[in-house]
């Protein structure tokens, strides 16, 4: 059985823990969710997700609760996490705010609420390396990620900008791939070959 943590200080959880589900259940692995709101929680973790939301207050949280190290400890362990929208701002290196006190546990500077007022909110049929067909990604008020560390590979781009990036065993997305019913991106993040994921 796997063990996934969502970070669930603030923002979207339950629709993670849905597709970090069906996602198991995939490859046949019985996952159970837990939501992390204090310390403790992470090291028992074998996926990590952390979610979208609002970067400031997530930065804050994490770090006041003690959870911000542990999930530095998680990545050193070369165990998968997969960070969305508010989460991908999170681990990036530089997020251009200095009230995000960003992990630098990914190699990229990201630009917050990127794609434009009008676009505030926008889905789109995406080309993600790995996936077969197009994923249905739904951006609110979303990053961009604007420059990538030699060791980054870009999974997707829109308008010309990142907005899919895997480091070893990170993947960080600009949209969010809980909102629809295709659990892909939790599938490509967190299992391979029918287990966890492993980058060690
Ligand atoms: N705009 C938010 C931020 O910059 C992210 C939005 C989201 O997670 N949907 O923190």
């Amino acid at each position: 059985a796997v063990t996934a943590g969502v970070v669930a200080v603030q923002g979207d959880v339950s629709e993670h823990a849905r597709a970090i589900e069906r996602a198991g259940e995939s490859h046949g692995l019985d996952t159970t969710v837990t939501e992390i709101r204090t310390a403790g929680t992470v090291p028992d973790c074998d996926v990590l997700l952390l979610p979208g939301g609002e970067s400031t207050t997530i930065s804050r949280l994490v770090h006041r609760e003690g959870i911000a190290d542990e999930l530095r400890a998680h990545a050193a362990a070369g165990k998968p996490m997969l960070a969305t929208c508010a989460g991908l701002i999170l681990v990036s290196a530089d997020s251009g705010d200095e009230r995000v006190e960003t992990l630098d546990l990914l190699d990229v500077t990201v630009e917050r609420n990127a794609f434009g007022r009008q676009r505030e909110s926008f889905e789109a049929p995406l080309s993600v390396a790995g996936l077969d067909e197009t994923f249905p990604a739904v951006f609110i008020r979303a990053p961009a990620v604007e420059s990538v560390g030699s060791d980054v590979e870009v999974l997707a781009a829109w308008d010309g900008r990142p907005v899919a990036v895997r480091q070893g065993p990170l993947v960080g997305t600009a949209f969010h791939p809980e909102l629809t019913a295709d659990s892909r991106i939790h599938d490509l993040a967190f299992f391979d070959d029918d287990t966890v994921r492993s980058t060690v």
